[in-house]
């Protein structure tokens, strides 16, 4: 599948590259052409950038176990795209975090040498929202399709080059909510309600085992207790809050109160986190928008928050570092 995923996205890439190869299929036959130049790497480098047609949707290449994407921060509103006007449809941008997740790419790679998957809508919501199943995202446009396609298509191939090496990883999906605790918001598809029980019966429950980190409850290399890795001392909550940046659920704020509004998850983490099998976790991340989303000072702090935070709960969870001194331990049944 994840192979199947790479050609289907070499499909997408772009008029440039596909120029490229067809000149060299073009040239390739006759005896007096020069010499062909060793044909393009199909699978790609890090760093290589590739879109749909329409430069719609992005996908930067990858070399670390971390997928960034933001699916509600673009800002194109072509006018050949109808506005999506369903009843349910949301349209609102989550502010700024289309910049956020190129700042994280930024600075993971200032940092470490290595460089994220970065899956990038660049319409607005209102034209198409990648975080919804294909008949909402689109509003029934059949005309989006592909676009809405060329999206995941990008995060599978990203997901199917972590699983080829290094093993196992972890996808972050960035949005933002206008709630009124500004504080994150952790998404792992487990409900408030099933957060709200006690860890004894959190466990009983095996909400952790349905999660979009189900993998990881089974394969941590620390051997947490699944609930701690939804609010333990290692938990992606407590390594945010030691960031600087309040989180639910952590250790200090284990679940939203029955009265809170509260995010745990959508069709993203749904689809590419690991509760219907595969070694790549999804945690959907919604930010407050003072003091996270509103200035530069803020995005480049909280973006600093995320690459930490990230670094050591993959370090920690998933035996990876940058220098893959710790690459043994990645698998680890
Ligand atoms: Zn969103």
């Amino acid at each position: 599948m994840p192979l199947a995923a790479v050609w289907q996205e070499a499909l997408l890439r772009r008029g440039a590259s596909l120029a490229t190869l067809a000149s060299l299929l073009a040239c390739g036959g006759g005896s007096s052409a020069p010499a062909a130049p060793a044909p393009p790497n199909a699978l790609g480098v890090a760093g290589d950038v590739r879109t749909d047609a329409n430069a719609w949707v992005e996908y930067t290449l990858g070399n670390a176990p971390l997928i960034i994407a933001a699916p509600h921060g673009g800002a194109l509103t072509p006018a050949s795209i109808p506005d999506r006007r369903c009843a349910a449809c949301l349209t609102d941008t989550d502010t700024n975090t289309e910049d956020l997740a190129r700042r994280v790419a930024t600075l993971f790679y200032s940092r470490t040498g290595k460089r994220v998957h970065l899956v990038i809508n660049r319409l607005q919501r209102a034209k198409l929202d990648p975080n919804r199943e294909v008949i909402e995202a689109t509003d029934g446009n059949t005309a989006m399709v592909p676009t809405w396609q060329a999206y995941h298509t990008f995060i599978d191939s990203a997901r199917g080059r972590i699983t080829t090496s290094p093993g196992r990883g972890l996808l972050l999906d960035l949005h933002g909510h206008g709630h009124a605790i500004l504080r994150l918001e952790l998404g792992y598809t487990i409900a408030a309600s099933d957060l709200r029980l006690s860890d004894a019966a959190l466990t009983t429950s095996g909400a952790v085992a349905r999660s979009s980190i189900a993998r990881l409850a089974v394969l941590d290399v620390a051997r947490s207790a699944p609930v701690a890795l939804l609010r333990g001392p290692t938990s992606l909550g407590a390594l945010f809050v030691a960031n600087g940046f309040p989180a639910v659920p952590s250790p200090s704020d284990p679940a939203p109160a029955a009265a809170d509004l509260y995010f745990d998850g959508g069709y993203t983490t749904d689809r590419h986190g690991s509760a219907a099998g595969g070694t790549v976790d999804a945690v959907q991340i919604e930010a407050h928008r003072v003091g996270a989303r509103d200035t530069s000072e803020n995005l480049d702090r909280y973006a600093a928050a995320i690459v930490t935070s990230a670094l050591e709960y993959l370090r920690v969870h998933y035996g990876w570092t940058p220098t893959g001194t710790a690459a043994a331990a990645v698998f680890a049944p």
